[in-house]
């Protein structure tokens, strides 16, 4: 895909994500974003998110994100939905529902496409890489651009560590990084550094964790009184689930944390046995192989054991095919 022969002639272009936007959508969007806007000068472009974490504000354009979905475009020549299939999208799904044209560039297996024109890879570290791929006209990057591209696929390879990253993730990392930002400073910033509290809310989960299946689960959670206690929001308990999975023997992860009375987020991690993406489907979500989420109804102890019980015949279905 060339983004450019795409959008061309469009006045009004919309870009927009998932809710509770993460380092891959919010770089995809934004350096989308900063692309257009010189690569279509006479066009409006507007791009519409949650409020990102406060971490982001390294990256140029954050302040320029409609957080209150609100604008005067009632009908956008494109929207162009980023990460996400359109179901994800929150308060976006209207735009892009109105918009004369629909693209979606997205690399999650469990999202077969909800554009007029589609680009979706599941092989692909981040997004971020993908809206790197459709930047044909190179011309029109700058450190900016590069910069948030750079910040996405950081963070959806866990700094170029999980199985997901391939020759293509570093061949693009090398040509950002070219554009000449203190990319070291960015990874601590946005990654690795974490508040008092964010760690003190990790430690709580780490040592109210429970090993099950004979030490191939873990699960914890974190629930509202706790994240009312510690004044923490879900950007706080970003990466705790990845904590869990590191656990030794552990071939899935789970953490969650509670949105609402019998309602709870869920995050799904595998060290590559179980394939996560499915479960997540099942419950409603959606994901890839090894990362995976969805929103689920019931008690932690409930949702823990519809989990497991997919889990478990995976893990059981894999022991069957092996012999
Ligand atoms: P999380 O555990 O929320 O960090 O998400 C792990 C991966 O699963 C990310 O790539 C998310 O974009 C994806 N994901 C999480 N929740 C959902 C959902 N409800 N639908 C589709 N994908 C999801
Ligand atoms: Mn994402
Ligand atoms: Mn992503």
């Amino acid at each position: 895909m060339n983004i450019y022969d795409e959008v061309k002639g469009a006045v009004t272009i919309g870009i927009s994500g998932h809710i509770r936007p993460d380092g891959d959508c919010i770089g995809a969007a934004v350096g989308l974003y900063l692309y257009l806007k010189k690569a279509c000068p006479s066009a409006d472009v507007q791009v519409m998110l949650e409020k990102p974490a406060d971490v982001f504000s390294c990256i140029k354009g954050i302040s320029e994100i409609h957080t209150d979905f609100k604008t005067a475009v009632e009908c956008f020549d494109v929207f162009i939905a980023v990460d996400t299939s359109k179901e994800r999208m929150g308060e976006a799904e209207k735009y892009f529902d109105g918009a004369k044209k629909t693209i979606n560039i997205d690399h999650h297996v469990s999202n077969s496409g909800c554009g007029d024109v589609n680009y979706i890879v599941p092989e692909a570290s981040s997004t971020s890489e993908l809206i790197y791929q459709v930047m044909e006209d190179k011309s029109f990057v700058d450190v900016e651009i590069a910069k948030a591209i750079y910040v996405g696929i950081i963070h959806d390879t866990g700094v170029f560590q999980y199985s997901n990253t391939s020759p293509s993730t570093f061949k693009a990392a090398a040509e950002l990084i070219a554009y000449g930002f203190d990319f070291s400073k960015i990874i601590d910033e946005t990654f690795y550094e974490k508040t008092y509290v964010q760690n003190q809310i990790l430690g709580r989960a780490l040592l109210e964790s429970i090993l099950f299946m004979d030490g191939k689960c873990v699960v914890s959670m974190v629930d509202k009184k706790t994240m009312g206690f510690y004044q923490a929001g879900p950007h706080d308990l970003e990466g705790i689930v990845n904590h869990l999975r590191n656990i030794k023997g552990v071939e899935c992860a789970i953490f969650m944390y509670q949105t609402d009375t019998l309602e709870y987020k869920v995050s799904l991690r595998s060290n590559g046995l179980v394939d996560v993406s499915k479960i997540a489907v099942f419950f409603g979500g959606g994901g890839h192989v090894r990362a995976a989420g969805a929103t689920m109804q019931g008690t932690f102890h409930d949702i823990t054991n519809n989990l497991s019980a997919r889990i478990d015949a995976q893990l059981k279905e894999i022991e069957r095919t092996k012999v």
